[in-house]
C-alpha cells in the first residue's frame, strides 16, 4: 500500500462560507501558509452556493477574488473531514485521494444546517427543506411553472421564495408560524440595520401569511397538496412542492469530535463556545460563523475576520472589529426573539409520523424513550444512512435529547482513505 500523503499548513480553515473566506483573507497578510477546505465544489458556503442555476451576487465574487489574490491561501474544494487521527491533524478526502493535514492553528467555520421537523406527509417526494430547495435549484433542478408552498419560520422563507420565483416557479403561499405582532416588531427593528431593511423590502411576497403552520402534506407518488392552519382556519393548497424551514442548527460535529466545549446560543441551540477572540475551549482552535450560533452572513464575516487575525497572533487587528460584531450579535438576538418556534410546532407530528426516515421509526415509538441513546439502542432511531443528522436534531427539538459527540468517521469515506491510516503510528489524540 502507498503511504498516505502528509501535508502541513500554519492555519487550516474548515468551511469556505462567509466566515471561512473572511478568516483566510484576514490571516493572509501574516504570510502564514493557509489551507481552506470545504466539501462544496466552490467557495461561498450556504448563502453564496454556486451552480448552473445560481447567479452569484457581487459580494460573493469579491470574496472569491480576495481569496485568489493571496498566493499563501490554498483552497481545497470538494474536500471533507473524515477523522482527527492525531493531535493537530485531520484526515481529509477529496474525489481523488485521502491525505493527512497537520496544522498549527485551526479555525472551524462549519456553518449551520436546516432544522427539519417531522409532520404527516414530510417523507413524500417533493417535500424538502427551504434551503434544500434553494440548493437544488442552484444546482440546476428545473421548477419552472411549478406551484410551491414555503412554510416554517424566519427570513430564510423569504430568501427561498425569491430563489423559487427567480427560477420561474409560482410561490402559492409563504406560511410563517410567528404572529403578525412578532413579524411587525422585527420589521420595525430593522431601522437599526438599514441594509437588512432594504433586503426585507426586496424580498416581500404577497403570499406571506403570519400565524400559519403546516398540518400535513398529501399526495400519491409526489406531493399534490398541503394543509395549513392559518390562525384558526384550516386551508388546503394544491402544489407540486413544499419547502420547509424551521430555522438552523449550528454544525458542531467536527468541533465536538475534537472536544470543543458547547454553549447555548441565542434561540437555545447548542453551538461551539468561543471567547472574545473567537477562540474555542481548546488551545489553537478557533470558531467563527454559524457553528457558533445562527446570525446571518454579516455576523459570520466579522467573526471570521476576528478569528483570522487572532489565529495568526494579530490580536490588535482583531480589536476594531468588535463593535461591528456586537452590532450583528444584537441583530441575531432580535431575530431569534422574533421567530422563536411556538409550542404548536412541537405538536406537528402525529403518532404514526416517521421521525427517523432512514429506519422508519414513528413518533409513537419514541414517546416513552428516556433519551437519545435509549431511542438509538431500542428503536434504531439515528442508526440509518444519515446517522442521526436529521432525526437527531428533530429529537432534540421535540424531546430535548442531546445526541452524544460524534465518532469518526465524521462523514462516509472510501475504505482506501481509512486503510491509509493503518501505517500511521502516531495515535496521540486530542
Ligand atoms: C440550507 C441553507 C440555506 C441558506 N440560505 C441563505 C440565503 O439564501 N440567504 C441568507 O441570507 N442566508 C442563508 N442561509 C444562512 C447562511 O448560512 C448564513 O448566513 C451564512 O452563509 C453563514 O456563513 P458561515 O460561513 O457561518 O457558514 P456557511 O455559509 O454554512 O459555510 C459553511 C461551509 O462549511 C462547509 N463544511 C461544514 N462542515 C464541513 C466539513 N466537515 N468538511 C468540509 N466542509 C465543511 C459547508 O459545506 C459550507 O460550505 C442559509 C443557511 C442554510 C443552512
Amino acid at each position: 500500500m502507498t503511504a498516505m500523503a502528509l501535508e502541513h499548513c500554519d492555519l487550516l480553515i474548515v468551511g469556505a462560507g462567509p466566515a471561512g473566506m473572511a478568516a483566510a483573507v484576514a490571516a493572509a497578510p501574516s504570510g502564514a501558509s493557509i489551507a481552506v477546505i470545504d466539501d462544496n465544489p466552490a467557495p461561498g458556503g450556504q448563502i453564496w452556493r454556486d451552480g448552473p442555476g445560481a447567479s452569484l451576487p457581487v459580494a460573493a465574487r469579491t470574496w472569491r477574488d480576495a481569496l485568489e489574490r493571496h498566493s499563501n491561501i490554498r483552497v481545497c474544494s470538494g474536500t471533507r473531514v473524515v477523522a482527527a487521527p492525531a493531535r493537530n491533524e485531520l484526515l481529509l478526502e477529496d474525489a481523488e485521494r485521502g491525505w493527512r493535514m497537520q496544522w498549527n492553528k485551526l479555525i472551524l467555520c462549519t456553518g449551520a444546517r436546516e432544522l427539519l421537523l417531522p409532520f404527516p406527509g414530510w417523507t413524500l417526494p417533493g417535500v424538502t427543506g427551504a434551503g434544500g430547495l434553494q440548493a437544488l435549484i442552484k444546482a440546476g433542478l428545473p421548477v419552472e411553472g411549478e406551484r410551491i408552498v414555503i412554510a416554517g419560520s424566519g427570513p430564510l422563507l423569504l430568501a427561498a421564495a425569491a430563489t423559487v420565483r427567480a427560477a420561474g416557479a409560482k410561490v402559492v403561499r409563504v406560511a410563517e408560524q410567528a404572529s403578525f405582532a412578532a413579524v411587525a416588531g422585527f420589521a420595525a427593528s430593522l431601522l437599526r440595520w438599514p441594509g437588512k431593511a432594504i433586503q426585507a423590502v426586496t424580498l416581500a411576497d404577497g403570499q406571506y401569511r403570519t400565524s400559519s403552520r403546516i398540518v400535513s402534506a398529501h399526495g400519491g407518488a409526489q406531493v399534490e397538496s398541503v394543509r395549513l392552519l392559518q390562525g384558526d382556519r384550516e386551508v388546503e393548497i394544491a402544489c407540486e412542492r413544499v419547502a420547509c424551514g424551521f430555522g438552523l442548527t449550528p454544525n458542531t460535529q467536527l468541533g465536538r469530535m475534537l472536544g470543543c466545549a458547547l454553549a447555548t446560543a441565542d434561540g437555545g441551540a447548542q453551538a461551539l463556545a468561543v471567547d472574545a477572540l473567537q477562540a474555542t475551549s481548546l488551545p489553537g482552535i478557533y470558531a467563527a460563523g454559524e457553528c457558533t450560533g445562527f446570525g446571518g452572513s454579516e455576523r459570520a464575516l466579522v467573526q471570521g475576520t476576528i478569528a483570522g487575525h487572532a489565529a495568526v497572533g494579530n490580536e490588535r487587528a482583531a480589536k476594531p472589529h468588535e463593535a461591528e460584531r456586537a452590532r450583528w450579535n444584537a441583530f441575531a438576538a432580535r431575530l431569534h426573539r422574533s421567530f422563536a418556534l411556538g409550542p404548536a410546532i412541537r405538536q406537528m407530528p402525529q403518532p404514526g409520523t416517521l421521525v427517523c426516515r432512514c429506519e422508519d421509526v414513528p413518533f409513537s415509538a419514541l414517546a416513552d424513550c428516556s433519551g437519545w441513546t435509549d431511542a438509538k439502542l431500542h428503536r434504531r432511531c439515528g442508526m440509518g444512512a444519515c446517522q442521526g443528522r436529521v432525526c437527531g436534531d428533530a429529537a432534540q427539538f421535540l424531546f430535548g435529547w442531546t445526541p452524544p459527540a460524534p465518532r469518526p468517521p465524521l462523514s462516509p469515506a472510501r475504505i482506501a482513505t481509512l486503510a491509509g491510516l493503518a501505517d500511521h503510528e502516531d495515535v496521540d489524540r486530542q
